[in-house]
């Protein structure tokens, strides 16, 4: 398929998505470390850091696939609700948090982040790291996100962002077009997943028009936060 060459339908999307990350699940950590060469580590860190977690929080992790953020956050203190779309993802990271001996901390439940299955106000904190450009329906998550969160309540997304020096631009770009699918070629044994992967970070809002999307789905205080030049931001909003 040549799936992430072209554009398609918003129906399609979530399809495809799902394709996607039932078929890198198993090597979805080592890949990331691959990636990034072990840069998602701090970006993780930074991100979860900068939360503001106090002992006891409820917090959502969103798209939360093989658990980094939930442990971090759980470490942090926050009670944490894992949920994520797919299946295999969610087999993958309780396998993990199994062997760490820590399964007992979360809740693990499939969700579709355009459709949260939960009552009104129940989180202190909403996180979604490396998802939100996954979402078909990016204004129904980012609605959805604001609806759960508690008045007081923040929501804090990782994702990657618009680069702002040229050189280093041009740079990712080689990186995540020549390089990314040849890795995932011969790793994963699938190059069109990376290649969907690095597609999907190129049609991404830039840092500005996410935090306006934030607006627009209820949010205030919206701010930003660029990481390694702007390959990666961290959003984050209040609901007041
Ligand atoms: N948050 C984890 C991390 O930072 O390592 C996982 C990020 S992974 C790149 C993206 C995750 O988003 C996948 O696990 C995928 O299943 C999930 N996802 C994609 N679309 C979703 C949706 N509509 N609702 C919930 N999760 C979704």
């Amino acid at each position: 398929t040549d799936f992430g060459y072209k554009e398609v339908a918003p129906e399609e999307k979530t399809r495809l998505v799902g394709k996607v990350f039932t078929s890198v699940a198993s090597k979805y950590d080592l890949m990331n470390d691959l990636m990034s060469m072990g840069i998602h580590r701090l970006w993780k860190r930074q991100f979860v850091a900068g939360c503001g977690i106090r002992q006891g929080d409820r917090l959502l992790d969103l798209a939360g696939g093989t658990g980094d953020i939930a442990r971090l956050a759980h470490k942090a203190g926050a009670r944490v609700t894992v949920a994520d779309i797919n299946h295999a993802m969610l087999t993958v990271g309780r396998a993990r948090m199994d062997e760490a001996g820590l399964v007992q901390g979360f809740d693990w439940l499939q969700v579709n982040a355009e459709a949260l299955p939960f009552a009104d106000q129940q989180f202190d904190h909403v996180t979604i790291a490396f998802g939100l450009r996954n979402v078909t329906w990016r204004d129904r998550a980012l609605k959805d996100m604001h609806r759960v969160l508690k008045p007081g309540g923040r929501v804090h997304i990782l994702e990657f962002s618009k680069v702002g020096l040229p050189a280093l631009a041009k740079l990712y770009d080689g990186w995540s077009f020549q390089v990314l699918p040849r890795l995932g070629a011969r790793i994963a044994g699938d190059a069109d997943s990376y290649r969907y992967l690095a597609e999907s970070i190129r049609r991404f809002p830039d840092q500005e028009t996410l935090a306006e999307q934030m607006r627009e789905a209820g949010f205030e205080r919206v701010s930003w936060q660029n990481l390694s030049a702007g390959i990666c931001a961290i959003h984050r909003g209040a609901k007041v």
